[in-house]
């Protein structure tokens, strides 16, 4: 009996390891095979011969390779002395001189190509239809919603981003709407540092689930000039969609600093990271087929290539645009100084959301060519943040700081309170380094560190309150001892539920 229950054991376990076999191997198909000779991939080169050790080498290879064996002479190298003499010594048993073998299992992989630099097949039977469908594409205001959760404030900016993303979306899905191609709906995002443009992005990336790359214009530079390539920011979406093309194909890529590659002003040499780049990026915005390294940042003869269509690629550029306010005040002022209702000069010196009203022109004057803004068509600002904003995000969002920190406090079994008077006390000292919200998390590192230190050290305490003192500098938190330890224990995990 005992036996036969071992032979079933012994049976399933095989059984197991069969089909964690075929999962393994079905997984590895997914990626093509790159020819270990010129390293293109499957799609490229065509079928590929498979030799032992996981080595493919492409039709074309093959046929070079046979090519030079043939004609190699092996009557001159058999009447060759020296060959004969090198023979002698291996029949010998001595090494030959100026030969090395090369162990083939050395070379790891497929090919010795790295798994990050493989590219993933394209999926046959789903490219007759579209990957999205029209009614899995959430409403406008419902990505609003989720925004909200998230990010505080900016109302103007999460509405405008939830229809242009809504309307992207659903272009990408049907390809034409009865015969009339949608435009596509790339952005311009203006907005002082720290209030959130990064963040905004990253967030609906994530709601949405596609792919996103964030690259930096500032490093940008004209193709053959030190610096990244401009196609190098497709080949980070790629990489972000795990090499898989057609993932790749509808996600989002987001290029900070846009202002930093502004038309320079009276330059006599050639302008390789400002104009220039806006140039490159054209057939980009537009859509355009680009071929790209795979698991790299240049394309080299050891990095295989793939082609992406950028068409339905939602490109969000984002910047501060620094002195862009002096530009639209000095044509509101021109505009407003003429006639009898004149205004003065210095009428628009306090108004405070004087960026929200920028034109296309006001960013033509600041560096922008026409034809870069034209393939951007929505543009839209986003507020500096307020002293009341930057509370808000201490505390609202579903991942806020103050809520991190509770939680790991939590975990110790003691609560963590902040005082009204501490959040501005926080709010006040982050508007002071004019970082925006970045500031705020630096902040509130320095004087958690000794809390984080000290709390676990003694089991008594219950519950620790921040007071504005504290953050001033002038005083210490509030400490409470636990009275009843299962009592208070129960009552965090009450107020504060998983999200
Ligand atoms: P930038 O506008 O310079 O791209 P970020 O988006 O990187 O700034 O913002 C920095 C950090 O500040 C974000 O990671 C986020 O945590 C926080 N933050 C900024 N603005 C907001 C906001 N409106 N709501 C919630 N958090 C914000």
């Amino acid at each position: 009996m005992a036996d036969k229950y071992d032979q079933d054991e012994e049976l399933k376990e095989a059984t197991e390891d069969s089909e964690e076999k075929q999962e393994s191997e079905e997984s590895s198909s997914e990626y093509e095979d790159v020819c270990f000779v010129c390293r293109r991939p499957e799609s490229k080169a065509g079928k590929m011969f498979k030799l032992p050790n996981n080595i493919c080498v492409c039709d074309d290879c093959m046929h070079k390779t046979m090519d030079a064996v043939s004609q190699f002479d092996y009557q001159g190298m058999l009447n060759d002395p020296q060959f004969q003499k090198d023979m002698d010594n291996m029949m010998k048993g001595k090494s030959m001189p100026n030969i090395r073998f090369v162990n083939i299992a050395d070379l790891q992989g497929e090919g010795g190509i790295p798994n990050k630099q493989k590219i993933k097949k394209k999926k046959k039977q789903e490219q007759a239809q579209p990957v999205l469908n029209i009614r899995d594409i959430p409403a406008p205001h419902k990505i609003k919603a989720s925004l909200d959760e998230y990010v505080v404030g900016q109302e103007h900016a999460k509405k405008v981003i939830s229809v242009a993303v809504y309307n992207h979306y659903k272009r990408v899905a049907t390809g034409t709407m009865d015969e009339i191609e949608i435009e596509k709906s790339n952005m311009l995002m203006i907005g002082p540092t720290g209030c959130g443009k990064t963040y905004l992005v990253k967030t609906l990336a994530r709601l949405l689930d596609v792919p996103l790359a964030i690259a930096d214009a500032t490093s940008l530079t004209e193709a053959g000039y030190i610096g990244d390539d401009i196609e190098s920011v497709i080949s980070k979406l790629l990489a972000a969609a795990d090499n898989d093309v057609e993932k790749a194909e509808r996600g989002i890529v987001f290029i900070d600093e846009i202002d930093k590659i502004a038309k320079k002003k009276n330059t006599t040499s050639r302008d390789v990271s400002g104009e220039s780049v806006q140039q490159g990026m054209l057939k980009l915005l537009e859509g355009a087929e680009v071929e790209v390294p795979v698991g790299a940042n240049s394309k080299n003869a050891m990095v295989p290539l793939a082609t992406v269509n950028t068409r339905n690629i939602l490109f969000i550029c984002g910047g501060a645009f620094p002195d862009l306010e002096e530009i639209i005040k000095e044509r509101l002022t021109k505009t407003a100084s003429i006639g009898f209702n004149a205004t003065l000069k210095d009428a628009y010196d306090k108004e405070k959301n004087l960026l929200s009203k920028v034109t296309v022109e006001d960013l033509r004057k600041f560096g922008m060519i026409p034809e870069f803004l034209g393939r951007l068509p929505i543009i839209y600002t986003l507020e500096g943040l307020t002293k009341e904003m930057m509370v808000k995000i201490l505390k609202e969002p579903r991942n806020a700081i103050l809520k991190q920190y509770q939680k790991l406090l939590e975990l110790d079994e003691v609560k963590l309170e902040f005082n009204d008077d501490a959040l501005e006390a926080i709010a006040e000292k982050a508007m002071e380094r004019d970082t925006g919200a970045r500031a705020l998390r630096s902040i509130i590192e320095e004087f958690m560190l000794d809390i984080m230190y000290e709390i676990p050290k003694d089991d008594n305490i219950g519950r620790v309150t921040i007071t504005r003192e504290y953050i001033e500098g002038t005083g210490g938190p509030v400490i409470d001892i636990r009275s009843n330890r299962l009592l208070e224990s129960s009552e965090t995990l009450k107020e504060y539920p998983q999200p």
